[in-house]
């Protein structure tokens, strides 16, 4: 369970820390979708350190973590997939 947590925050860490300059609106929209539900794993990761130990109220978190994860991950690919087509990944 320790290292489900460990792995989920340097996931986030990771998807947090990258952001890229962008001058079109359409991505800008895109990745603050994107780092709101980063910053939702974030939320959820700690309230699931916060419940170790607690076997029901832990699982309910884990499958919310798991969703959130599963969110910001969609999120991610339609940026990326938005990047590759527009182009428009600014440097
Ligand atoms: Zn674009």
């Amino acid at each position: 369970m320790r290292s489900f947590i460990a792995t989920t925050r340097s996931n986030a860490r990771r998807c947090g820390l990258e952001t890229p300059f962008m001058i079109c609106p359409i991505a800008t929209n895109l990745f603050e979708d994107y780092a709101s539900a980063v910053m939702e794993l974030f939320d959820a990761t700690d309230r699931l350190a916060n419940l170790v130990g607690q076997h029901g109220p832990f699982e309910d978190e884990r499958k919310y973590t798991e969703q959130v994860r599963g969110k910001c991950s969609a999120a991610r690919s339609v940026l990326e997939q938005h990047w590759a087509q527009h182009t428009c990944r600014g440097t």
